[in-house]
């Protein structure tokens, strides 16, 4: 645990609160909206009550029960300092809506009194401190239930930056929220769904709309609460990035698939003008060796279009072109117009029409080698594929002194499957092995539920840092995405075992239904192929059996021999 944080000098300490309870819809939070005003930064805003720490706040302190500054502190990775900010929003919001998270000596919720609006009006004017004010009422300060819940700072080159812890409380019993009149404001208990809803019109910033969104996950209070109390610690600390879209300026916080690469691109924030759209043809350069260019064949099995990426050793000048993307003349161009130096080799992941149709062509273009596996099946797949050599598993490709693709070979998706590995930046292209955002089609017979498992589980013994996907942004942290990817395969796995299970025997159609209930219905042809995958997986596991006419039984598995328990 470190002792200090130094938030940057530009940015104001401050801290905003979500205040729940439980309404008639489930779970709603409290939102303030601002009246529209000049120079207001806050103008028309719907945001939850907070403001920026004062001096007087800290003295409030010896009145707090419930918690502690190091329970507190300990969340964000401190040993100390953030009671000073549980203070500060436990002040705004006795301030700005009357709340007070206050008990009385013997423990009991406090009840609002007729010297309480007094006091909150000497608050608002800085004529007295919260430490007055529970001294004078004779209340102590309930943080029983109160949590930390995360950590944001505003970006540089935002007029005002804020270094804003947030926390989140149950509102107390007995006291009714009120607008104070003199910020001009709105009060509004909303369910999170409501909030975020375009319907309703509500100006909000991202931090509030990414919030929400958190919320939204929880059906009441207590599983809100429950959720804080054990967020793992340390909580970080976000920062939005100030980027771009084809129409401008915009900014990009977490959930957005491309803050990642926002982040890797832009570590300081102080670039502004990383994209957060994949636009064909325009090159992104992701790191000195790596250079992305995106095919302009966006669709429902493409995503945003396939990614051409350049890998090379930029001190010896020697380039690799990973997936040529389909056989298109524009394409084409878009890579010759961005190639950083000499390409010796074009690569391809794996066969499919979207990502080495437009080999040849850019081998000759470059003068360039072709390598690559040959398909092993010809449904889907690019027929005049002719590479110049295949590349074993493990095989590496020396771009320079400095600059190393390792081949893994990686079945699953489609069995001439490669991932390429640049070692020194544990970079890994994943072509369609991983995708981002969606879940990648395994079709039998040359998809191989099994060997994508497999495949998936190899690569966790390997050191990495990024994945660069065939389609799709940059993705960080490739252990949790890839665990992620088989727990997900295995849920799917567990559904199809008990469709199965619970009738013994059944067709694809029988059980597609309940086993992709959660999936679109225009999507069921190719959730179909997924679920045979599946059961041919549970075949191989010895659980299931194909019958004659496609259907399938159910295999009970035998007694554990003591040596499989362990
Ligand atoms: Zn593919």
């Amino acid at each position: 645990m470190s002792a200090i944080y130094t938030p940057p000098p530009d940015a104001r300490q401050s801290a905003s609160l979500l205040l729940l309870r439980d309404g008639q819809a489930g779970l709603e939070v409290l939102l303030l909206r601002r009246a529209e005003r000049a120079r207001d930064w806050l103008s028309g805003a719907t945001v939850f009550p907070g403001g920026v720490l004062e001096a007087g706040d800290r003295a409030a302190a010896r009145f707090v029960v419930g918690s502690s500054d190091e329970a507190l502190s300990a969340r964000y990775g401190l040993a100390g300092g953030i009671l000073d900010h549980a203070l500060a929003a436990v002040r705004e919001s006795f301030e700005e809506i009357g709340l007070l998270l206050a008990c009385d000596a013997s423990g009991r919720a406090a009840t609002p009194g007729p010297a309480w609006a007094d006091w909150r009006q000497r608050l608002q004017r800085r004529e007295a401190t919260l430490a007055d004010a529970c001294q004078a009422l004779g209340l102590h300060l309930d943080l029983s239930r109160f949590f930390a819940w995360s950590h944001w700072l505003t970006p540089p080159g935002t007029a005002t930056r804020f270094d804003t812890r947030f926390f989140v409380a149950a509102a107390p019993p007995g006291q009714a929220a009120q607008a104070d009149q003199g910020e001009a404001t709105e009060l509004m208990w909303l369910p999170p769904t409501q909030a975020l809803d375009p319907q309703r019109g509500y100006k909000l910033f991202p931090v509030t709309r990414r919030t929400l969104r958190e919320l939204a996950a929880f059906v009441d209070v207590d599983a809100a609460l429950f959720a804080a109390a054990r967020l793992p610690a340390p909580i970080p600390r976000v920062m939005p990035r100030h980027a771009r879209t084809r129409q401008g300026p915009t900014i990009v916080v977490p959930d957005h698939l491309a803050f990642a690469e926002v982040c890797k691109l832009d570590p300081e924030g102080l670039a502004h003008d990383v994209m957060t759209e994949l636009v064909a043809g325009q090159p992104v350069r992701l790191s000195p060796r790596v250079l992305r260019v995106t095919a302009p064949n966006p669709g429902v099995m493409t995503g945003p279009g396939t990614n051409s990426y350049f890998v090379g050793d930029p001190p010896e000048d020697r380039w690799a072109l990973i997936d040529p993307g389909p056989a298109d003349p524009v394409h084409l161009a878009a890579l010759q117009a961005a190639a950083p130096g000499p390409v010796r080799w074009v690569l391809a992941t794996h066969t499919h029409r979207d990502h080495s149709p437009g080999a040849a062509a850019a081998a000759a273009a470059f003068g360039a080698v072709v390598l690559g596996r040959r398909p092993q099946h010809a449904k889907g797949q690019d027929p005049d594929f002719a590479p110049t050599r295949e590349p074993m598993d493990g095989e590496c490709l020396m771009l320079g002194s400095a600059s190393t693709l390792r081949a893994i070979h990686t079945p699953g998706h489609a069995s001439n499957h490669l991932c390429w590995l640049l070692e020194q930046e544990g970079l890994l292209f994943t072509g369609d092995h991983v995708m981002q955002g969606s879940t990648v089609v395994i079709d039998p017979p040359d998809g191989d539920m099994g060997a994508y498992l497999r495949s998936l589980q190899a690569l966790l013994d390997e050191e990495l840092q990024w994945l660069a996907p065939g389609h799709g942004f940059l993705v960080a942290e490739p252990h949790a995405v890839l665990r992620a990817l088989i727990a997900h395969r295995l849920a799917r796995e567990a559904k199809v075992a008990a469709a199965l299970r619970a009738r013994g025997q059944a067709s694809l159609d029988e059980m597609l239904p309940e086993v992709y209930a959660d999936t679109p219905q225009h999507l069921h042809p190719v959730a179909r192929r997924s679920l045979l995958a599946h059961l041919l997986k549970l075949r191989e596991d010895g659980r299931a059996e194909d019958l004659a006419q496609g259907r399938w039984r159910w295999i009970e598995a035998a007694a554990l021999r003591p040596a499989d328990a362990t």
